[in-house]
């Protein structure tokens, strides 16, 4: 009984609010402008983002193996050519945030760019056995025309400029995207937040686990780094867990100016740490 109890209790902050999400992976969401040039282009229940330039786009994230039709309808009603997206960055080879990359990297002939354990993943569409998740993770479908990238590599495409900061640890090859958008005179520093969630399967075991003994180290490096960047629009991978809605439901008050909160990356990376030290005692006690 005891560890039922202990089970739950993880479970109320961590595999149940994802299991939860999972039914809303492909919740109805209309594309809307977040600041300058950076556009929600997913559902609403995982992120995509549209970074667009007159040399050409890059699509951060594509939402599950389903969503590929919702993401090109929303850059397709904001007037953006899907085939004009030259690059696809990717945050986490999960399903839920890389099984619609196949798809979009057809439809655009675009290169798709991640660090390299996720793209041996994607490349083969089969989940990560070290993956402290993986007993609930399923295949995608393999992505062609990857790149991997190095750990503070920027990709410059025309006079966008983003920069892959390496956030490991939810999976071994997570990475967190960064660029700047400008607006009215304004320039502001956008993060695409990678997952920062210590997320075990039941049976598996976050720390301790022999298969990716270093997952613990490697959270705790990628929430001290999206702590620490210059952050004035954050964009969660799972919008809601960076507060994207509650920005979004003051955009018709403030404008695009409702999506700048310079504490939010900082607000975040204390969700991880919670989050991060319940699964810790709840493995302690097991
Ligand atoms: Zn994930």
């Amino acid at each position: 009984m005891k560890t039922t109890f202990v089970r739950l209790s993880a479970c109320a902050l961590a595999a149940c609010v994802f299991t939860a999400r999972a039914a809303d992976w492909y919740a109805p969401q209309q594309p809307f402008p977040v600041y300058g040039n950076t556009y929600y282009v997913g559902t609403g229940g995982i992120s995509a983002v549209l970074i667009t330039s007159s040399a050409g786009h890059i699509l951060v994230d594509a939402g599950g193996p389903e969503a590929a039709d919702q993401v090109v309808a929303h850059i397709r009603k904001l007037g953006f050519r899907v085939e004009d997206i030259r690059y696809i960055l990717n945050s986490h080879a999960h399903q839920d945030h890389a099984g619609a990359i196949a798809a979009l990297q057809k439809l655009s002939g675009a290169t798709v760019l991640a660090s390299a354990a996720s793209v041996r993943l994607l490349e083969s569409g089969q989940p990560d056995r070290a993956d402290p998740q993986y007993p609930n993770l399923t295949p995608i479908a393999p992505v062609a025309k990857t790149r991997a990238v190095r750990d503070g590599e920027t990709i410059h495409l025309g006079p966008l400029a983003v920069t892959a900061h390496f956030t490991p640890g939810h999976t071994r090859g997570g990475t967190s995207w960064t660029w700047q958008a400008e607006e009215g005179g304004r320039t502001v520093n956008v993060v695409f937040a990678d997952s920062l969630f210590a997320v075990a399967a039941e049976g598996r075991r976050f720390s301790g686990n022999p298969l990716y003994p270093q997952a613990q180290a490697d959270i705790e490096g990628a929430i001290a780094t999206i702590e620490a960047l210059p952050c004035d629009v954050l964009v969660a991978a799972h919008p809601e867990l960076g507060g994207l809605w509650e920005r979004k439901a003051r955009q018709a008050a403030l404008g695009d100016a409702a999506f700048i909160d310079t504490g939010a990356c900082r607000s975040y990376a204390a969700k991880g740490r919670t989050f991060l030290a319940e699964t810790l005692a709840a493995e302690a006690k097991s």
